[in-house]
């Protein structure tokens, strides 16, 4: 059964232009906010299963815009890293740095930071969502909305 056949009453949870305030976690601001919280907030689609971080008012896969917002878990898993010897200037000091794209154990995917050096961690290396604010110099270079919104980092569990 889908979402648009659903007959037991539930309301629909179909995103509609007015819910989009900055407060909706299905904009960036109210993505962050949540974050600075420690929630990572995705979306699921109704009609597909689809899962994506962060909420989108419509699904990429299937168009649907029936998408049920869901607290992220934490842990996951290192599907494929890599290191950057020469990162962006904000995050020159820290060279080189592990990135990684994660698959939470939700599996949703998310490309982040590792804490730990590339030799480290490997495929497979179980690792945990954690939320930190920016440094001072990482301030410098974003964008003034951009200053208060916190940065995710995946520690090796
Ligand atoms: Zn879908």
């Amino acid at each position: 059964m889908t979402g648009r056949e659903r007959g037991d009453g539930e309301s629909p949870r179909r995103v509609k232009p007015e819910d989009l305030t900055a407060e909706s976690p299905f904009t960036l601001p109210g993505f962050f906010a949540a974050l600075s919280d420690g929630r990572l907030l995705g979306g699921r689609c109704d009609e597909c299963e689809q899962a994506f971080v962060p909420p989108r008012p419509a699904c990429y896969a299937c168009g649907s815009r029936e998408i049920a917002v869901e607290e992220q878990p934490r842990e996951g898993t290192i599907l494929t890293n890599t290191e950057v010897a020469r990162p962006a200037p904000a995050f020159a000091a820290d060279a080189p740095l592990t990135i990684a794209i994660v698959e939470l154990d939700s599996g949703v995917r998310l490309t982040g930071r590792v804490a730990a050096d590339y030799e480290e961690v490997e495929i497979g290396t179980p690792v945990e969502l954690t939320v930190r604010e920016l440094t001072d110099q990482e301030k410098e270079f974003a964008l003034d909305h951009e200053e208060e919104w916190p940065l995710h980092v995946f520690e090796p569990a």
